[in-house]
C-alpha cells in the first residue's frame, strides 16, 4: 500500500507555507545572474537577504527589484577575495538582524581562458583569489553567526572542474570548481556537529553576464582532436539553463526539505555534462 506523503487530515496546504520565513541569507554575488534569480526565489519564500557585491549601482537595482518581492534588503558592497571587507560584511549582517541561516557562496568569475602557456600567473592568481580563496573567506567569516543556530551553506560550483573536462583552456577555472566541491565535503563533516549542512550546485549553461567579462585568448591551439556530440543542453534542445531553475534548486539546499542532505553536489544542467563530459 502507499502511503500518503501528508498524514490523513492533516489540512497544512504546502502551497501556503513559506520554506525561508523569518531565515536571514546572505548571497554573494547577489546582484546578477544565478545570484539574483536564487534570491528572487528566496524573497518570494519570505527570507531577509544580504546581497553582496561589487557594483553599489547593480546592487542598488536588484535591491529594488527584490523589495519589490515583499522582502528586507541590505545592499552590501565587498570584495569576496578581501577577508577585511567580508568580515565587515558579516558584521553588517549582525548588526542588522543578528543571525545568519543561509550562506550562498556564489560569487564567481570565469577569468582568463588560454593555454597554459599563455595563462600569466596573475591571471591564474585572480580567479583562485574569487572563485576559491573568496568562498573559504564568505564561509569562513560567516561561521561565528551561523553558529548559533546551525544553517545552511551552498556554494555554487560547476559542471567545469566536476563532470566536464572538455572546455580546454579554462584550466584555473575548472580547478576552483573542483576544489569548492572538495571544500564542501571536508566541511560538511566539520560542521556537523553544529548542525551546519554544506551542499553545491554545479550549474551547466546557465543565462548570466559572467561571459561579458570572459577572456578568451588562442583556444583554437588547444582545442582537442576529438569532436564531442553535437547539441549543448539534451534536456532542452540545445537552449540554456535559467537563473531561476538553479535558484530553485538552491531553496531546496537552504530548506529544512533538504535537512538530512550534507556533502553532497547536484548538477543543474539539463544532462550537458553527461553529453559532453
Ligand atoms: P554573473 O557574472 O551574473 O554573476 C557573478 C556575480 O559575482 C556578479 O554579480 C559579480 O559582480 C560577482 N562577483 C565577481 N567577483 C566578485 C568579487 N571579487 N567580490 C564580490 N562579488 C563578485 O554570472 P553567474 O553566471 O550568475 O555566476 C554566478 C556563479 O555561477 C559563479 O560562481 C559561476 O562560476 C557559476 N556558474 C555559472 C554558470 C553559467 O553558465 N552562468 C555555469 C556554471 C557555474
Amino acid at each position: 500500500m502507499t502511503r500518503p506523503l501528508l498524514p490523513a487530515g492533516n489540512s497544512r496546504n504546502l502551497a501556503f507555507v513559506k520554506s525561508l520565513k523569518d531565515k536571514v541569507a546572505l548571497i554573494t554575488g547577489g546582484s546578477s545572474g544565478i545570484g539574483l534569480g536564487t534570491a528572487e526565489v528566496f524573497a518570494r519564500e519570505g527570507a531577509h537577504l544580504a546581497i553582496l557585491g561589487r557594483s553599489p549601482d547593480h546592487l542598488k537595482t536588484a535591491a529594488d527589484k527584490l523589495r519589490k518581492l515583499g522582502a528586507q534588503v541590505l545592499e552590501i558592497q565587498a570584495d569576496v577575495s578581501q577577508e577585511h571587507e567580508m568580515k565587515r560584511a558579516i558584521s553588517q549582517v549582525e548588526k542588522e538582524w543578528g543571525q545568519l541561516d543561509i550562506v550562498f557562496a556564489n560569487a564567481g568569475i570565469n577569468g582568463v581562458w588560454a593555454p597554459l602557456e599563455e595563462l600569466q600567473p596573475e591571471e591564474w592568481e585572480q580567479t583562485l583569489s574569487i572563485n576559491l580563496t573568496g568562498t573559504y573567506h564568505t564561509i569562513r567569516c560567516s561561521l561565528p553567526l551561523l553558529k548559533k543556530n546551525g544553517g545552511s551553506v551552498i556554494i555554487t560550483s560547476s559542471v567545469n572542474g566536476t563532470r566536464m573536462f572538455s572546455n580546454t583552456g579554462c584550466t584555473a577555472y575548472a580547478c576552483t570548481k573542483a576544489a569548492q566541491v572538495a571544500m564542501a565535503k571536508m566541511l560538511a563533516l566539520e560542521l556537523a556537529s553544529h548542525k551546519i549542512r554544506v551542499n553545491v550546485v554545479c550549474p551547466g549553461w546557465i543565462e548570466s553576464d559572467i561571459d561579458e567579462a570572459t577572456e578568451k585568448r588562442d583556444l583554437d591551439k588547444i582545442a582537442p582532436a576529438v569532436e564531442f556530440p553535437e547539441g549543448a543542453v539534451p534536456l532542452t534542445q540545445g537552449a540554456p539553463g535559467s537563473a531561476e531553475q538553479v535558484g530553485n534548486v538552491v531553496l531546496f539546499l537552504a530548506s529544512d526539505l533538504s535537512s538530512h542532505v550534507t556533502g553532497s553536489e547536484i548538477w543543474v544542467d539539463g544532462a550537458q555534462s553527461l553529453l559532453q563530459g
